[in-house]
């Protein structure tokens, strides 16, 4: 029958003579009945040798092959057949598709040869890839080179397995990336990955090429950031991308730059922050805001006394009242130390005043620390944008000085800010630059004279610092006393004050007028060590009797710390050096513990006397006789200071003060006035305060 076939088609015309493919046939017995030209030439015999023979017989190590066994499956149930076939003698694959005739078998072999090693080369890349994917920490895939996902790792199987927990589906091999990466980025950044891949498959770009983009990712309530790192691998089209979580590193870089504008201590911004919201409030729309600079009163002493753990949480919780007054949009910022800051946007003068005295009575409450009922005051300064002021520090400077008058004025005061303030801030600098370059030369020591409230003799000079400034001229202790203690020049002016005023008192006492030498000591150089040796360094040089040397130390200065107080005081009184407390009545130390110290004098505060004067009226001088006798019962002499007036005198006199200083009597005078000043009262009968009311009247 296939002779047939053979016949009938072989005559007229070879069907697959033309078909580049080999193609033969064999019978349901395995012999050939039909072999093309190019079956011949691929099978190495020539047609007419195979044709009509049992096909194990020409080709007997086919046999047991996957030839037989397929062939065999087709002939059994008539259904096509395509394998691949690796032939041992010629050491090729081929691909062969066996279709079911009526006769046999039709066979179509096409030597695959070459695409097979290309094909097992392409899988050996991708196996070895895949090792390579699977070493990589970060989720990655490989895409081909239309963008499609041809290969994933296990870290990116396991971020889909988070996804498909989280309600969402994940992302198979074969699926677009790009549309895959569209469920999880925002158009933004997709865009921007679209571009970058788009730019590494660009034809002009070649394998090496890398493409990166942070991107942040929201898969359910979870935020994290990505790191996407795309290169071309090698020559293929093959793109990989790998995603690295950088979450902890991004947050690690937002916490340091969250730290670098904010304060430790209470989370509230700091100086460098708070000055770029002020530059931004003041370059937003109209340009209008405040500031408030507090200054809490006397925190150091807080800190001194109840530790520096309280401290820190004072300062808390008053940042977090001042939170509690200001408006949404509005800020409270800490500078350091007890300074905070209150940036009010949208605000003029009167209303930034307003909220100045609204934080001031939130102070009102005492603040609780440790079972501590600790009461604290702010003194404010209130500065609002001026149509000049366009830069941010300017305005904090500003605030700063308005702050430092209200501070100067007493605790718990709102002071705020004009022009006059900034000469004053000015003025305050050229001191202290002036200081430093030496004025020190500049200096004079004006006396003025401390009389017998009884005899009216002449009991000694207090002496008072002056600076003879080359332009401004002669300068009061108010004109630059602070800034000298602030810059810490107030302890050699001091040192070099001692020096002088012993020499001078030692001078005139060799002519014959001795005068006891009042000095004073500011709590600074009280605190210090050096107060000891400087006195005892000036006596030496001078020569003067310590006996007739008085030290004036404010009451302040003595009761910060009493019991060091107390040994420092006790020190120089073994000299024979004298103490007296200088402006008593303007500070709250109790008189009890004030005069438990081995003190001499006790100077009663201009104020009081004022004070007295005002009550005199009503009849009665009594707090003053009080002070006084209560400080003789103790041995200490009083001394009244600022008596101006005749009734000012009358009244210390009645009160029995032992003492007076007063521009009644005499003021502050040069050195050279001093010995003419008490040759006139001499000549007057020795009488100064007679002198004085006589002089007055006339
Ligand atoms: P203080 O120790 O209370 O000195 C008395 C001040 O009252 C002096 O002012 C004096 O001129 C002024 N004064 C005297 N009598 C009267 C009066 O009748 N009426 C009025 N209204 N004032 C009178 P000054 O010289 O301006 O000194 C001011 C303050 O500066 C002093 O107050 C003292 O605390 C401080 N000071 C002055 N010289 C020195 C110094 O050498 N060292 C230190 N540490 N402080 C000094
Ligand atoms: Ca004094
Ligand atoms: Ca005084």
């Amino acid at each position: 029958m296939h002779r047939d076939i053979q016949a009938g088609h072989a005559a007229a015309v070879d069907p697959f003579s033309a078909v580049a493919d080999a193609v033969y046939r064999i019978d349901r017995s395995w012999h050939f009945t039909y072999v093309n030209a190019a079956a011949a030439q691929l099978l190495d015999r020539r047609a007419e040798d195979l044709v009509g023979r049992y096909a194990f017989d020409c080709f007997p190590e086919m046999a047991g092959t996957v030839i037989d066994h397929e062939y065999r499956a087709v002939l059994a149930d008539g259904r096509a057949r395509e394998f691949e076939y690796f032939s041992s003698p010629l050491g090729r694959w081929y691909e062969i598709r066996a279709f079911a005739d009526p006769g046999g078998l039709t066979a179509f072999l096409r030597d695959v040869d070459a695409q097979h090693r290309t094909e097992q080369r392409r899988t050996a890349e991708l196996a070895q890839l895949g090792a390579v994917l699977e070493a990589l920490p970060p989720a990655t895939v490989v895409l081909d080179g239309d963008g499609r996902i041809e290969m994933v790792n296990r870290a990116w199987t396991a971020n889909g397995e988070e996804l498909e927990r989280s309600g969402d589906r994940p992302t198979r091999a074969g699926e677009r990336y790009l549309d895959a990466m569209a469920r999880y980025v925002d158009t933004e950044h997709h865009e921007c990955i679209a571009a970058g891949l788009r730019g590494l498959a660009g034809t002009e770009n070649q394998a090496g090429s890398t493409f990166t983009l942070d991107y942040p990712q929201q898969i359910g309530p979870i935020h994290a950031w990505y790191r996407l790192q795309a290169a071309r691998v090698d020559a293929s089209d093959r793109i990989i991308v790998t995603h690295t979580d950088i979450t902890e590193r991004v947050r690690d870089q937002e916490a340091l730059a969250w730290q670098a504008g904010h304060d430790d201590l209470t989370g509230l911004p700091n100086r460098a922050r708070l000055l770029q919201l002020i530059g931004e409030a003041l370059r937003r729309g109209s340009g209008r805001a405040a500031l408030l600079f507090l200054d809490l009163d006397g925190f150091k002493t807080v800190n001194d006394s109840l530790g520096h753990e309280v401290g820190d949480e004072l300062l808390r919780q008053v940042g977090g009242r001042l939170a509690e007054q200001v408006r949404p949009g509005d800020a409270v910022g800490r500078l350091g130390g007890d300074q905070f800051l209150v940036l009010a946007r949208d605000c003029e003068t009167a209303e930034a005043a307003a909220l100045a005295f609204r934080l001031q009575t939130s102070f009102a409450r005492p603040f609780h620390v440790a079972g501590i009922s600790v009461p604290l005051s702010a003194s404010i300064g209130v500065a609002a944008a001026q149509p000049g002021i366009d830069r941010a520090h300017e305005l904090l400077s500003d605030a700063d000085t308005a702050a430092f008058a209200a501070k100067g004025a007493g605790r718990d005061r709102v002071h705020v800010f004009s022009p006059g303030l900034r000469e004053a801030a000015r003025w305050r600098l050229e001191v202290a630059n002036r200081l430093r370059d030496g004025a020190v030369d500049e200096f004079v020591v004006h006396y003025q004279p401390l009389v017998r409230v009884d005899t009216g003799e002449i009991e000694g000079v207090e002496a008072l610092l002056r600076w003879q400034h080359p332009e401004r001229g002669l300068l009061t202790p108010d004109a630059f006393l602070s800034v000298a203690e602030e810059t810490g020049q107030l302890i050699p002016i001091t040192r070099w004050l001692l020096g002088e005023t012993t020499r001078q008192a030692a001078t005139w006492a060799e002519q014959g007028l001795a005068l006891r030498m009042s000095v004073n000591i500011s709590a600074r150089h009280f605190s210090a060590e050096t107060l000891v040796r400087d006195v005892r360094v000036a006596l030496h040089d001078s020569g003067l009797d310590p006996e007739n040397l008085v030290l004036e130390l404010t009451e302040t200065s003595v009761a910060e710390d009493p019991t060091r107080a107390e040994d420092q005081l006790a020190v120089l009184r073994g000299f024979g050096v004298r103490v007296a407390i200088d402006d008593f009545g303007t500070g709250w130390s109790s008189l009890a513990q004030l005069l438990a110290l081995p003190i001499g004098t006790l100077k009663i505060d201009r104020s009081l006397l004022t004070a007295a004067a005002r009550l005199a009226a009503g009849g009665t001088g009594a707090v003053l006789a009080a002070i006084v006798s209560l400080a003789r019962t103790l041995g200490i002499r009083s001394v009244a200071e600022g008596v101006e007036t005749a009734e000012h005198l009358q009244m210390v006199r009645e009160a029995g003060c032992d003492l007076a200083q007063g521009y009644l009597l005499a003021h502050p005078m040069p050195a050279s006035d001093v010995p003419r000043w008490a040759s006139r009262v001499r000549a007057a009968g020795g009488d100064s305060c007679a002198l004085a009311l006589q002089t007055r009247s006339r």
